[in-house]
This record gives C-alpha cells, sequence and structure tokens, in this order.
C-alpha cells in the first residue's frame, strides 16, 4: 500500500498526527490517505464535506448552487485521479428549520451535479445540527489511476482552464460587493473536470495528478513532495481568469477554481493542445516544469526565481468566507 506525501501546513499536520494512530494498510488498499482519492481494487474513493460559514454563506448561493458546489468539488478529487464517476454518498445537516424546502432544494443541486457527470446517488443520511453542511463521498472507477506521486525531473507543468475565478467571487462578497457573472459562475457552479482528465490520460502518460482546490502554489507542493522534485511555476504564465477580473494572487493561491494541474513528459502535449481546447472549450496553458530538488518556486518574468512557502488555502487559519 502507497501512502502519499504531503506538503507542510497545519491542516496537513493535523492529517498527519491522526495518521500516526491509524492503521491504513490493508491487502485491498492500493492507496491510502494522501493522495485525492484513496484506490480499493478498481475503486476511487474521497470525501470532501461543505459546511456553511466556512464553504459558503447562505447570502452568497441558492440552495440548489449549495448543493451542486458541494458535489462538484467531491467529484473533482476523482477527475484528480482521473477515475470515471460511478456515484456519491450524502450526508446532510440539517438546522431544524430548514427540514423543508430549502434542504430539499439543496439535495436537488447535488443530485443534478451527480448525473452531469455520470454518478448517480448512492445512498446518504439525513441528521439535525447547528448549521448547514454536506459531507459527499465520491465513488468512481480508476483504471489505470494517476497519483500525485510520478512527477519527473524535466516534466513540463500543466493546466486546463483559468485561474481565481472563485476566490475573485469570495473577495468580492467580502468587500460587500457583487461578483462579476463570470466569477459567481465559477464559484457557484464549478465544473469538475472529469471528461477532460480522462482524456487527457487516453492520449498522454501523465506522470502526475491533482486538482486545484487549495490554490496553484499549494496543489503543486502536493505533487513536489509526493514526487521528492522541485516545481519552478512561471508566473508570466498562469492563466488569470480576467473575464472573471481575478488578479495573479487569487489565481496561484485562491483555491477551488477545480481545474486540474498535471504533469507530463515535454513535448507531449503541443501534440494535442488544440484537440483538447476545441473539444472541451478549456484552456491548457504550460505553467511551469519540474526539476531536482524540493518544495516550489516561481519564476518571474525577468527570470529571477524565488522560493514560495506553499500555504494554499487552510481552513484552520483563514477567516473564510
Ligand atoms: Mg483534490
Amino acid at each position: 500500500m502507497e501512502m502519499s506525501r504531503l506538503a507542510g501546513g497545519p491542516e496537513f499536520d493535523f492529517i498527519r498526527a491522526v495518521l500516526q494512530n491509524a492503521s491504513t494498510s490493508h491487502p485491498l488498499v492500493r492507496v491510502g490517505p494522501g493522495d485525492d482519492c484513496a484506490l480499493v481494487g478498481e475503486l476511487a474513493l474521497s470525501i470532501d464535506a461543505s459546511v456553511e460559514n466556512t464553504h459558503f454563506r447562505r447570502a452568497w448561493l441558492s440552495p440548489p448552487e449549495i448543493g451542486w458546489r458541494a458535489v462538484a468539488a467531491a467529484l473533482s478529487d476523482l477527475a484528480a485521479v482521473a477515475a470515471e464517476p460511478v456515484g456519491v454518498l450524502v450526508s446532510i445537516v440539517m438546522p431544524p428549520g430548514d427540514r423543508a424546502a430549502y434542504a430539499e432544494n439543496a439535495m436537488q443541486g447535488a443530485i443534478e451535479a451527480a448525473e452531469a457527470n455520470g454518478a448517480v446517488l448512492l445512498g446518504g443520511d439525513t441528521t439535525a445540527g447547528l448549521m448547514l453542511a454536506l459531507d459527499v463521498v465520491a465513488v468512481g472507477r480508476a483504471v489505470p489511476p494517476v497519483l500525485r506521486s510520478g512527477a519527473k525531473a524535466g516534466d513540463e507543468v500543466w493546466v486546463t482552464g483559468r485561474l481565481g475565478g472563485a476566490a475573485a467571487a469570495v473577495s468580492a462578497w467580502l468587500a460587500g460587493g457583487n461578483p462579476a457573472a463570470a466569477a459567481r459562475a465559477r464559484y457557484a457552479r464549478p465544473q469538475p473536470r472529469i471528461r477532460e482528465a480522462l482524456w487527457l490520460r487516453e492520449r498522454l502518460a501523465l506522470n502526475a495528478l491533482i486538482d486545484l482546490s487549495d490554490g496553484l502554489l499549494g496543489d503543486v507542493a502536493h505533487i513536489a513532495s509526493a514526487s521528492d522534485c522541485r516545481i519552478i511555476i512561471d508566473s508570466a504564465s498562469v492563466p488569470i481568469d480576467a473575464e472573471a477580473g481575478a488578479t495573479y494572487t487569487q489565481a496561484v493561491s485562491g483555491g477551488e477554481d477545480y481545474e486540474l494541474c498535471f504533469t507530463t513528459s515535454p513535448g507531449q502535449v503541443d501534440q494535442m493542445k488544440a484537440a483538447f481546447e476545441q473539444t472541451f472549450n478549456v484552456a491548457l496553458t504550460r505553467v511551469g516544469s519540474v526539476e531536482q530538488g524540493s518544495g516550489v518556486a516561481q519564476r518571474a518574468p525577468d527570470g529571477s526565481v524565488s522560493a514560495v512557502e506553499a500555504r494554499g488555502y487552510q481552513h484552520f487559519q483563514d477567516k473564510r468566507p
């Protein structure tokens, strides 16, 4: 069984402490904690909680959007190992006042997101609680999976889509305003890149793959750590979501865009970039390279390279939303 090494940061220190006291080895378990999914036989499994006032505010989203977003975020972890979705299990925690249309509508959005991505509802649980929360188990089939741990020195680093839109929406709301429509859509109805991941896996030797849930710099730190390599991000190449009004900082550390980041040997993507972009209407951008060493660095347009303390989005420290 394989356990992937996580990057630094308080949320990951907590996970490491928990895992010290847990047995994670079993004959059927191929990959345990530490990657985007656990792999049990052919199955890929992941769990993702979406909690009111931590991941969303009710004032920002409609009930179906709350459900959609929770399931889309969970399914994104299937995309992150190139797994084909099978289904989801959804637990919903409802404050007593919500035991009617509100929670039902949130579940409707959850089911819509599952079905839009080829997943069915497999089960769940409902319970009363102080605030609205959805906890989603995503189940997929990964044959073969792509892990975080296969990046090699010399690889190119690529991302799908444009980054920072979801963070731009949150910033606008936190400043008391309303986000641009494109930013709001990125936050409220994220599209997990499931089909894109499967398409890429069929045509490319993907060495390492992750979804961008914590922000580009934080997420590539996981690839660097799991693959025992150093990743250089070319700051001028990062595809900023201009339509959503995102800034560079939001693009590299905002998180929750649920785009994909992968590494592959040089020259491979150039041959299929146009076909990918035409098929999905999603950009494919080279953002950096893999070297020997450890950690993450940014290369400025003037060529200077500076190490990043890659911390991404850490729920335990950041006071948002
Ligand atoms: Mg992930």
